[in-house]
Parts: C-alpha cells; structure tokens; sequence
C-alpha cells in the first residue's frame, strides 16, 4: 500500500496513529536538531520531522532530497510544539520512522507554492507543475464540482445528457470553423461545431424534450483577451416551451450552482430588463449590476442654449460618480484622455464638478439653475461628479457604459464576491453589417422573431427589419455575458424567410442547413434553449477574471499550446494523403 491517509487529512484527533503518506516535497528545512520536510498532494501539505537521534538512513534520505522528489514517508502522527493554525493539518506533523524516495526530480523552473515566482509563459510551459499549486488545484475542484452540480440540477428535472458529434457540416455563419481534412472523401472538409446547435434541434424533432450536454465548442476568432479556440458549453434545449418557462428552468440551475457550489441563496427572482433598457441605463447588453451609477440621456434638456456641441449631436447621456466632485484638474484632464482613447472613443468629456460650488466645463453656456436642473435630472447628489458625453446615439451610449463601469472599478464598487444576475431579452434579431451590406443575425439564424413583430419580418424596408426584435434572452452575471439562448423558429416557412433576410439564395440555404429544414417537415415541436459559457461561470463562480486557470490545458492568446507546441506542420507525406495539396472541392 503506497498510503494510508492523503496529505490533507490528518488532524489532532488522528495523534498516536502509524501513517504512509505519499506526495511531493514542497520545502525541506532544518532548525537546530530538527529536519523538516513538507509533503504535498493534492489534498493539502503534511508536515513531517525526524531528529537528529532519528534512524540514520532516515536523516541521510531527508539530506539527499530536493524539491518535488516524489516521495513516500511512514510514521506516528505526533502533536506539534509549534501549531500553525493557517493549516488544516497544521496541529499535527509525522514522526518519521522511514522514508522512501519513489523518485528523484530536477529543479522545477519555478517555486510551486500558492505564490509562485514563475511568470506566466514559464508556468504555460510546465503546465503540469504549475497544476501542482493551490490556486490551480482550487479552480478545478471548483470547475469538477460545478459540472456535476450541473447534472444533479439537470437529471433532476428530466434532462437527458446526450452526446452530439465533434466532425460536422460546415456552415459558416457566424463565427469561423475550424475544419478537419477528410482523407476518405478527397477534398471534403469536416468543421468542429461553434455549438452544437442544430443537433439540439434535431434531438427536438426527434423526441428528446430535455436535452443538455457539458461540451466542447470550437471557434476559429482571432482571440480577444480571455477568449480560447476551444471552450464549454452547459447546452440546453427543451420542447413544448415558451420563453418564460426557460428562464424559470435555467434560473433554477444558476441558483442550485450558487447554493451548492458556494452557499449563497438569492431569495428574489433575478432583476430581467429589456435589451433597449440595458442599453440606455448601462450602455450595455450585459450589464453589471453591482453599483447604480445608472445613465440618463439629457439631450433635449440640453439643446437649443448655444453649445454647439450638443446641439449637433444625436444623444447627450450622463453620468452621475458619488462623492468626486473635488476631483482635481489633473485628475479630470486624464479623464478625459482616457475617453480619448480608441477603446472608449469618445470625442471629449463635459463635466460638472457638483458640490457647494458648482464648477463645470459648460458654465458659459447654461445658468446656474439649468446646471442644476441637469443634476437633478441625472439623479446627482451634492458632492457627485457628472460627466457627460455626446455623440451618435449607439456608440455614445456604449462608451458612456465603459465609462461608467471605469468609475465603478476606480471607485471599488465592483467586488468579485457580489453577485449580481440579471435577464436581458428582447434582443434586436439582426443586425446590418455596412461592409458587406447585408444583415447577419445577432444571435444565430435559428432564433425566433417575436411574433408581434411577424410584419416588419416580411417586410423589404431595411428600417423595418432592423426593428424587429428576437425572442432571445442572455443572463448576465457582474457585467460577464454567462448564457444566452432563444426560442426557435420551428416553421420552416419562418425559416426560409429567415435565410432570405440574410441573402441567403434558395438552393444556398438547402446546401447549407438543408438537413434542418427538412426535419421540419416531420412534426417539429415548438421549442427553445439556452447555453451556458462553463468556464466563464466558473472563473465568475471562483471570483477571477480570468478563465484560463479554470481549465486545465489552455491554449495562449496565440491559440497555441506552448507546452506540446500545438500546432505544428505536419509532413509532406501526410499532407498529401489528405488531399491539402489538390484542388479543394468547391461549395456548390
Ligand atoms: N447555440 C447558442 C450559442 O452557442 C446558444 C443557444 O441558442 O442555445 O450561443
């Protein structure tokens, strides 16, 4: 038997008991006769001591050992002179009788301590070890106990987990594929699924009323921060639904992970807003909720007094930031460079300093009571900071959204340990894209109009289609899109308008999706659902920002894996053998 206990488990209770522990060693020290070493697995560190009137053989293994040799260590578990209460097994340590080194180790390249001093390329490299440490082994604890969390909530209601294929039909909508060389069918290309979507879909036709699947995804984008090629999905699809039936299911699941996974009970329903709300108040579809700073549009209060300025622009929104109105000119001015910058794009900022003395950018055009009446219409206590940003409506309201959530940051009020999750519906269905002049759709090509808006669908006018709101819905968790989903459209005359709208021809639409719309024909019931992004709740869940220490082989912001060096060319022989070197079939 290489152990009795792990390294993680031993407590006061245990003393007097013969023990084998078995880990890595994590610190070697010798103080006066003493020689301790630290013993490491993934279930905490046990401290073990041998002095020098110990067997001769022990002092000498402890002499010859170094960081991470594997080692195996038998002895009484004794109390400790000098407890270290930050240690669950801190009371206690191993009067060592025997130690058996199972095997030696080089140096590692960084300390494998919860802070070690590896920088991040380093501990990329030697992923493995850098899995050793605390902090990593946490994250995953937590990812593995929301997973199974996630299938206790699901199996309970019904849900079957039901596995969809990774070689499937390209169809490049939406995000890019990556695609796979089929060697059997020259020049023919699999795609790793962006979701499993229209086999969610199809399980629909087919029956299955609950479906979910914990799943990989794969999304060829150039990677923006915190992004991975490949990811995972909590995908859910259920049948005889409407909207608020999802909402009330998956609310369910959120709650269960929070109670199960960290004690927390929210006893209110989560807050739901509209997607022209969100983006009004928040200048954002997925809002954080944490702190209020709310945005309101003053342009038609601010109009028609002379300052060019407004009165050019199409909306005027502000800002009310409590308690800074005794900011400096210095700390205005870089502001105000920070509106500039391409990421926020804002022109200038205007600024109202509201205490006592009301000082502002804009006093030669309005009078003392118009500033005021701007403050009590941004909702600004005396004390507070306004600031304000004009331009065209939807880009304006966006960077006065990444101001606001700026001022939240600087002013700490947007705390990993609030949980603040919200709906937003309502979403637009499409969107114009003015480089290829075409819509695409904002959520896929499978969400449903809302049925109130079934005319402007049919309708040619551009405008008309542009209004036309989805029945689809995000939750939102601190500011972090963590789901997001629909009800589909399940006629395929629906369907087929849907693929017109997005210039789609006929026999295009056939190639592509072909399979689906057929299915649609054999008795498609009405349905819906949502996915989850698993390793963004989970970072959400572990209180970081990052989702890369969630999940155990990431790739860099290169999408390259630096430890197996992934990707790398292949050779000529195996290049041929698929074909990459003929002509590639074309897409009818
Ligand atoms: N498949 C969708 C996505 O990946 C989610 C859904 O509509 O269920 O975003």
């Amino acid at each position: 038997m290489y152990r009795t206990n792990t390294c993680g488990e031993l407590r006061l209770a245990d003393a007097g008991k013969k023990v084998t522990l078995a880990g890595w060693v994590q610190r070697i020290r010798k103080m006066g006769s003493l020689n301790f070493v630290d013993l490491r697995d993934r279930y905490g560190i046990t401290q073990l001591v041998a002095d020098d009137t110990a067997d001769k053989t022990v002092i000498d293994t402890i002499n010859s050992l170094g960081r991470e040799y594997v080692i195996q260590a038998e002895g009484v578990v004794s109390e400790r002179q000098s407890k270290n209460p930050k240690m669950p097994t801190g009371d206690i340590e191993i009067k060592l009788d025997k130690i058996n080194i199972l095997n030696a180790a080089v140096t590692p390249p960084f300390t494998i301590e919860d802070q070690s001093d590896g920088g991040d390329d380093l501990r990329a490299k030697y992923r493995y070890l850098d899995l050793r440490r605390g902090p990593l082994q946490r994250a995953l604890a937590l990812r593995h106990r929301m997973a199974i969390e996630t299938r206790n909530y699901l199996d309970g209601n019904n849900f079957m987990e039901i596995e969809t294929p990774f070689l499937i039909k390209s169809t490049p909508e939406g995000a890019r594929d990556f695609v796979v060389p089929s060697r059997m069918n020259p020049g023919e290309f699999y795609a790793l699924p962006q979701s499993p979507q229209t086999f969610k879909q199809l399980l629909m036709v087919a029956g299955y009323d609950r479906y979910f699947q914990i799943v990989r995804c794969f999304r060829d984008e150039d990677l923006r921060a915190d992004r991975q090629p490949e990811f995972t999905q909590i995908d859910c699809e259920m049948s005889f639904v409407e909207r608020e039936d999802i909402l009330k299911m998956f609310e369910g699941l959120v709650k269960h992970l929070f109670k199960n996974v960290l004690g927390k009970t929210f006893d209110e329903p989560f807050e739901r807003i509209s997607y022209d709300e969100a983006m009004s108040f928040y200048g954002s579809d997925k809002p954080d909720l944490r702190f209020g700073m709310q945005m309101h549009e003053i342009t038609s209060l601010v109009q028609g007094k002379g300052f060019s300025v407004f009165d050019s622009a199409e909306y005027v929104g502000a800002i009310a930031v409590p308690g800074c109105a005794n900011y400096s000119r210095k700390q205005t001015d870089e502001l105000t460079e920070w509106v500039k910058r391409p990421q926020v794009g804002a022109k200038g900022l205007v600024f109202i300093k509201f205490a006592d003395e009301v000082k502002s950018t804009i006093d030669k055009f309005y009078t003392p009571e118009q500033i005021a009446e701007i403050a009590k219409n941004v909702g600004a206590e005396k004390g507070d900071l306004i600031l304000i940003l004009c331009g065209p409506k939807h880009k304006t309201q966006v960077a006065l959204g990444t101001l606001r959530l700026e001022m939240g940051s600087r002013l700490g009020l947007r705390k990993p340990e609030d949980f603040k999750p919200l709906w937003v519906y309502d979403f637009p269905l499409l969107e114009w894209d003015d480089e290829t002049q075409r819509f695409y759709a904002m959520h896929h090509p499978f969400t449903s109009p809302k049925p109130e808006d079934l005319d402007k669908f049919y309708s040619n006018k551009q405008e008309d289609l542009a209004d036309v709101k989805a029945n689809a819905y995000d939750i939102v968790l601190n500011g972090n899109e963590i789901g997001g989903g629909s009800i589909r459209i399940f006629d395929r005359k629906i369907q087929e308008r849907m693929f017109e709208i997005l210039g789609f021809s006929h026999e295009q639409a056939e190639y592509r999706f072909g399979f689906l719309m057929n299915a649609f024909k054999f008795g498609a019931p009405p349905h819906g659902g949502i996915a989850f992004g698993f390793d963004r709740l989970c970072a959400l869940f572990g209180g970081q920002e990052t989702i890369r220490d969630f999940i155990a082989f990431p790739k860099n912001n290169m999408g390259r894996d630096v430890m197996a060096e992934a990707p790398s060319v292949i050779d000529d022989a195996q290049m041929e053998e698929l074909f990459l070197k003929s002509t590639v079939k074309k897409e009818q």
